[in-house]
């Protein structure tokens, strides 16, 4: 870490210290455990669109197209591992000065790293909801059904991921079978929220009381481009509450934070938990 980086994580510690903290996470905290970061630095990489809510629920070729996209996709999400950012975390949560975390994540990892009460904003991709009866069932089941009812489709899968990252081609997409709810014959989807949809208003609210009474909202790995994520910070400033933000390059929350950090969170979160337990159980001086 640079000098100006030192200071920053010492100011942004003594912060923290405080306790009072509430967490806004997003897909920059988990590219270290190797999932892509669509939106940010690393993000160009995205080849196809976003689904929709629409396109998933009305045209079953977009939506067998995006069952067989997503099956591949979730042997990286499934097998991903927290880094030493989420159990910073869970670190600071085990200090005490944390009273919440909200994340824009899908992936499961700060529970992982041993958090907990984590609202997650967008959903969980490793569970499954049925859109008829509501039945909602463990990815890895539905993985299991999807390998077994797609054979082929898993060998050419492999050969492809083996030789790097090129895509299957739409026959290959439209060979794929899709399965179905085993209670009632339902639609079946990953439970997260789609573009087109929008956060569960108890997510919202939930969220919304957790910075309304926060003393610092400390953003983790999240350009804020989307206002699902945005909204948050908004919020904090109208209510005078400080926004501290760790993040790689340029964030639009940079005019609300009284902190930016632009160092990897890999080695600044680690640092910072150090810092906080450290002050924590340093003698108080009268
Ligand atoms: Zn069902």
């Amino acid at each position: 870490m640079d000098l100006q980086v030192v200071e920053q994580v010492a100011e942004l510690g003594a912060w923290i210290s405080e306790g009072g903290v509430v967490i806004l996470s997003g897909a920059g905290l988990s590219t270290d455990s190797g999932i892509p970061d669509y939106r940010g630095p690393s993000g160009s990489a995205r080849r196809s669109t976003p689904m929709t809510y629409q396109a998933f629920t009305r045209d079953p070729i977009a939506r067998r197209r995006y069952w067989a996209r997503s099956h591949l996709g979730w042997r990286t999400i499934g097998e991903a591992f927290p880094n030493d950012g989420h159990r910073a975390v869970a670190a600071l949560q085990g200090c005490g000065v944390v009273d919440g975390i909200i994340t824009q994540n899908v992936d499961g990892l700060h529970q992982a790293a041993g958090a907990s009460g984590v609202v997650e904003l967008h959903g969980n991709l490793a569970r499954i909801v049925c859109l008829d009866c509501g039945d909602l069932t463990a990815r890895v089941a539905l993985a299991a059904r999807l390998d077994e009812a797609n054979p082929a489709f898993d060998a050419a899968a492999v050969a492809i991921n083996a030789d790097g990252d090129a895509e299957l081609d739409d026959t290959d997409l439209d060979r794929f079978t899709v399965v179905d709810c085993l209670s009632c014959g339902g639609m079946l989807k990953p439970d997260v929220v789609y573009f087109g949809e929008t956060v569960p208003p108890e997510r919202v609210s939930r969220s919304f009381a957790l910075v309304g009474n926060a003393r610092t909202l400390l953003v983790l790995g999240s350009s804020l481009t989307v206002m699902s994520g945005r909204r948050f910070v908004l919020r904090a400033v109208k209510e005078g509450i400080r926004v501290a933000i760790v993040n790689r390059g340029v964030t639009r929350g940079e005019p609300y934070a009284g902190l930016h950090i632009d160092a990897p969170l890999g080695i600044v979160l680690p640092h910072l938990a150090g810092e906080v337990a450290g002050e924590m159980s340093a003698p108080v001086r009268i």
